[in-house]
């Protein structure tokens, strides 16, 4: 392999955190609003990359809900989920666990299954053209009721069997964990695995990941950065195995850097963490990119970064059998050198 690039490049890749909606990129937005007779306040995909401007969560959040208003149709949620799939089969991604957000187009007008139907017809077809096998995990909007959570769940009962897990993300100022722990406890007992934003740097934390693991029970935190603050923490969290979907370009855009010293140190502590893309349209770089860019950043060598890429399939929610053999392909890719 000549170079490290090269070789992140083609290892075969989990993504473990990517919300859907974070894929649209401004010329597809341009194309789904022509196809839906609807404005757009740009006039190229380029003014509208250059107009993105965020520098916290709230900020990219109010970009984030308002470019999905071109998404009307089951054909529109099908384009999107398969152009985020044909990008990364050209990164070599081989397994994707995908988010979406319901409530950010019922509250629009929208039906869960026009959303939910689009998805997954994208995710099969994926399988077949790409060999991509695609998990969905539905997010509920913290800066929504739990009541509307609740409502979403029910919602959601005759897609069951298309949805691993549900997941908590939007703004978490003033939205801790436990006001979801009702809905994720009736999720739980619904046979769903449970993950939860605790976005970096924001207020309370270290609270809100304690407040994971204790109140909620989660098989898995998102982001989680701020972790390695409390030493108790990060014991908790090695014991427990849990994975950490951490998305550094993203963090780059929202707060301090990429934390890629912080990746590296979770790694050093035998931390189960891993790097993601989270809304790679908004925040540019897919999974190789990400992966590079830490890389680069934190001096990883290739031992670390293969470690990263093997976290991702320990954390994913494969049963053991297909997770044994995808670790294989890693094993057989690295001894090929
Ligand atoms: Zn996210």
């Amino acid at each position: 392999m000549a170079t490290i690039e090269d070789f992140i490049s083609a290892i075969p890749k989990a993504e473990l955190h990517v919300h859907v909606e974070g894929t649209l990129e401004p010329e597809l937005k341009f194309a789904l609003a022509e196809r839906n007779n609807l404005e757009l306040p740009y006039t190229t995909a380029e003014e509208m990359r250059t107009a993105y401007d965020f520098d916290d969560l709230p900020s990219f959040l109010s970009q984030y809900y308002e470019g999905m208003s071109v998404l009307l149709s089951e054909e529109d949620f099908y384009e999107l989920a398969m152009a985020y799939f044909s990008r990364v089969a050209g990164q070599n991604v081989v397994y994707v666990e995908m988010f979406f957000d319901p409530q950010a187009h019922t509250s629009r007008g929208i039906e869960l299954g026009t959303v939910i139907n689009g998805i997954h017809r994208a995710r099969v077809d994926a399988q077949e053209r790409y060999g991509i096998r695609v998990q969905l995990i539905m997010c509920f909007l913290r800066d929504m009721s739990a009541e509307s959570a609740a409502e979403t769940l029910e919602q959601a009962k005759p897609y069951r069997d298309w949805l691993i897990g549900v997941g908590l993300d939007s703004d978490e100022k003033g939205n801790p964990p436990v006001k979801f722990r009702e809905v994720f406890s009736d999720a739980r007992a619904q046979g769903y695995r449970l993950t939860m934003h605790c976005d970096v740097d924001q207020e309370d934390s270290v609270t809100h990941i304690w407040q994971c693991l204790n109140e909620i029970g989660v098989d898995r935190i998102d982001h989680g950065v701020n972790a390695l603050e409390d030493e108790k923490l990060r014991e908790e969290i090695k014991q427990r195995d849990l994975g950490l979907t951490v998305c550094p370009i993203s963090n780059s855009y929202v707060t301090d850097g990429t934390k890629s010293e912080a990746i590296k140190a979770m790694l050093k502590e035998g931390m189960c963490v891993t790097v993601n893309s989270d809304d790679p349209a908004y925040f540019p770089g897919y999974m190789t990119e990400n992966l590079i860019r830490v890389q680069h950043e934190a001096e990883l060598g290739v031992d670390d970064v293969t470690q990263l890429v093997r976290n991702a399939f320990e954390a994913s929610w494969l049963n053991d059998t297909d997770r044994a053999e995808y670790l294989d392909q890693i094993e057989s890719f690295v001894a090929a050198g």
